[in-house]
């Protein structure tokens, strides 16, 4: 089923149509319930989670889709993180309000909107010009004005913003990116899944002193898709 979705799915979002019922909120709360259960605490976190209308990132026939604990296809053959996935790698970051965050992978936006109601300062790179335009016009219906999204190379970062108090990669990297380690802040955390070469990648994060020494920790396996070098 997932194969005939990512071929043959075009993505036809009706934006005006968004709405967030009782029933759309209630799964919310089951999605919680259950990330609590998978071992997710943090309170920023979830109550995030309970807040973003995750259904409005995918197509309106995949509603019921949305609040399962699954990666979903998007346009361009990328996808959206699952939920677990989400809140942990927004758990690893440490957020506290008013920080400047750097996302590396946009896709739908979801993420994004996940850091911004944690209370962050929300930067947020897409390499497809598709993906990003047709999320960055989501956001503005969904009503997340604050939110700055970027067309351009992740690898790059955005040297004009820069420095971050915290950098988020959501694809999967083959290396430590250079230029996003030289645009964190002293003091600042980098979470990234770091390509194992099975395929398979290893959830770091980076911790950077005050005098940049530069410590990681590993927080197991995940999947994610690749992180790709230029623009399309
Ligand atoms: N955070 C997203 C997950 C999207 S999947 C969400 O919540 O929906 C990862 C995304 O990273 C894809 O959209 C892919 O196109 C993008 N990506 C891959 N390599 C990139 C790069 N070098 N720069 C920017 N975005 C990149």
């Amino acid at each position: 089923f997932l194969d005939i979705l990512k071929n043959n799915y075009i993505y036809s979002c009706d934006f005006n149509m968004i709405t967030d019922n009782y029933r759309q909120k209630g799964l919310r709360k089951k999605l919680v319930a259950e990330l609590v259960s998978k071992g997710i605490k943090d309170e920023m976190v979830l109550e995030a989670i309970l807040k973003v209308p995750r259904h409005a990132f995918l197509d309106k026939a995949f509603e019921d889709w949305s609040y399962k604990d699954q990666a979903f296809p998007i346009d361009c053959e990328q996808t959206i993180s699952q939920p677990y996935t989400v809140a942990f790698q927004s758990s690893l970051l440490k957020i506290s309000k008013g920080e400047k965050v750097l996302e590396i992978g946009l896709g739908s936006g979801y993420q994004a909107c996940v850091l911004f109601e944690m209370g962050a300062k929300v930067y947020s790179i897409e390499r497809h010009k598709y993906l990003h335009d047709k999320t960055a016009e989501r956001l503005k219906h969904l009503g997340y004005l604050g939110i700055r999204t970027f067309y351009g190379d992740g690898f790059l970062g955005l040297p004009r913003f820069a420095p971050f108090d915290k950098i988020l990669i959501t694809a999967a990297c083959p290396h430590l990116p250079t230029a996003l380690l030289s645009q964190l802040k002293p003091g600042g955390l980098m979470v990234l899944p770091l390509e194992t070469g099975h395929g398979v990648q290893t959830m770091i994060r980076v911790h950077k002193d005050t005098n940049e020494n530069i410590t990681k920790e590993d927080f197991g396996h995940f999947k994610f898709v690749p992180m790709l070098k230029g623009t399309v």
